[in-house]
């Protein structure tokens, strides 16, 4: 006998702080001055962002801090369309950004871009697009210090 699915509706909410680490303590603390740093491998060589204390590839202990640019290309990019608890009001539109200088991607909001047709907004962005961080007035030492990322 077929029956259908039950379907419970319930809400989570679990506000939390987590220790960021001396890694992303520095980080942040760059971030506040305007300035994005990544990490070096000794080696592999890549420069690894969001930094951290060791690269994943060779296992080696990570020290050398390297400035990279607020500038890069998207290497991946979605555009939400449904509200999502904690999230924009949407359409909204995120993506993984490889900035100049780094070897990996971080992600964050693409913005400054018309997305209420979303066919356009599509056009807006494409994977290999360039765009640049657009930071906030009073940074406070966070990743929404950049607010976004839009296209140069
Ligand atoms: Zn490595």
């Amino acid at each position: 006998m077929e029956k259908d699915i039950i379907e419970v509706p319930y809400t989570w909410e679990i506000p939390f702080k987590y220790t960021a680490g001396e890694v992303l303590t520095k980080f942040f603390y760059e971030l506040k001055e305007k300035r994005i740093m990544g990490i070096r491998c000794p080696k592999c060589k890549r420069v690894l962002l969001p930094p951290r204390g060791f690269c994943e590839m060779c296992f080696e202990p990570l020290e050398e801090w390297v400035e990279v640019s607020d500038e890069g290309v998207i290497g991946a990019f979605q555009i939400c369309c449904m509200k999502f608890l904690g999230a924009p009001e949407p359409p909204w539109a995120s993506g993984l950004i490889r900035l100049d200088g780094a070897d990996t991607a971080i992600l964050h909001f693409i913005g400054g871009i018309d997305l209420s047709d979303i066919e356009k907004g599509k056009e807006a962005i494409k994977i290999g697009t360039r765009v640049k961080a657009v930071w906030s007035d009073a940074p406070k030492g966070l990743i929404t210090d950049i607010r976004y990322f839009t296209p140069v």
